[in-house]
């Protein structure tokens, strides 16, 4: 992006719910440019409080379970139903190799070509946190831009999931069925976590697995949690099948059954005022960390640990040193 952004313009234009508008906003909160950043803070500031809020619920299962198949099919769901729809993700492994989930369009063709659908791959970046501070303000964007649900897919081994947990109204864990009793590996954490747990493929020849991996993932939620602000019978276990659509109603009425609960409770808005809290810290941890990136600063750095190992200044003092350069 060369051009300078008008950003209110953008942020008017978010406000019609404009789809070109949403992509470009988020391509200008993804990038890492000090100016681009500057523009974006602006416009995350032009949107702040407009007043509207989506549905913001984390996806979280490993590989192969079904993932892309149950966004589309509930995606698509949704979008029947009236909904504006939003699709982002956060993959660690993007992190890594700028290869990310949802790279692929075709994975969710029906959504993609359904105009009421905002489906945006993973931001590929060095670090996860500048990944997830992206997409949290992606979903800040898609908010803005009048979308009812904004769903957040992660795969990962539990970093992600707290991250995404953490920008998110519900979470939900998607399971494949298995033989025999045994959980499937997953985290204790993540676990804790799920506020549903869908066992999906429940069709064919895995229905009756998928039926019991049912029942003994029901008995393990119970066992590890019940919390005040949930209503009965949460977090909860339920089979969908993406492939045949099935299950995938029911899924979203306990969805909307545990939403309204925690608003009326008054823990949604406590919990949203505690998560913008909490990236406002990411956020200025980031920011430092990206100043200590700078090849400016790391050269004083490497100046400083030079003298710090021929023992010409402490560590304290050299430390104190490099915090003051970076606190500028
Ligand atoms: P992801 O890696 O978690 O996104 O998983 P995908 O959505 O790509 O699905 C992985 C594989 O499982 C694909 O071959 C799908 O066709 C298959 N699959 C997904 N959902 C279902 C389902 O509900 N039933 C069955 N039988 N297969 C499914």
């Amino acid at each position: 992006m060369t051009t300078v952004t008008d950003t209110g313009d953008l942020a008017a234009r978010l406000a019609r719910g404009d789809r070109r508008a949403l992509a470009r906003a988020v391509t200008l909160v993804e990038s890492t440019r000090a100016d681009h950043r500057e523009q974006a803070a602006e416009l995350m500031e032009a949107v702040r409080g407009a007043g509207r809020e989506a549905l913001r619920i984390g996806l979280s299962g490993t590989p192969g379970v079904g993932k892309s198949s149950f966004i589309e099919a509930f995606g698509s769901m949704l979008v029947e139903e009236g909904k504006r729809v939003a699709v982002l993700a956060v993959d660690p492994s993007s992190a890594r190799s700028g290869g990310s989930i949802l790279g692929d369009k075709t994975r969710m063709e029906r959504l993609s070509r359904m105009p009421e659908a905002f489906i945006r791959p993973s931001p590929s970046a060095t670090h996860l946190g500048g990944v997830a501070r992206r997409t949290r303000e992606a979903v800040g964007l898609c908010e803005a831009a009048g979308f009812d649900v904004v769903l957040i897919e992660t795969v990962g081994v539990g970093q992600s999931e707290t991250m995404v947990a953490a920008m998110c109204d519900l979470f939900v864990l998607l399971l494949a069925p298995a033989g025999g009793d045994e959980l499937q590996g997953v985290k204790r954490g993540i676990m804790e976590m799920a506020d549903l747990v869908l066992v999906n493929k429940a069709d064919g020849d895995l229905k009756a697995t998928a039926t019991r991996t049912v029942a003994d993932y029901a008995g393990a939620l119970r066992l590890l949690r019940k919390r005040p602000q949930d209503p009965d019978g949460f977090p909860k276990a339920m089979p969908v099948s993406a492939m045949e659509e099935a299950g995938l109603d029911t899924a979203w009425a306990e969805m909307r059954a545990l939403a309204d609960w925690r608003r009326a409770s008054g823990w949604w808005a406590r919990t949203r005022a505690e998560q913008a809290a909490h990236w406002f810290e990411e956020t200025v941890r980031e920011g430092l960390l990206a100043r200590l990136r700078d090849p400016a600063a790391r050269a004083e750095m490497d100046r400083l640990a030079d003298a710090v190992a021929r023992g010409e200044i402490s560590v304290e003092a050299a430390a104190a040193d490099m915090l003051g350069r970076l606190g500028g």
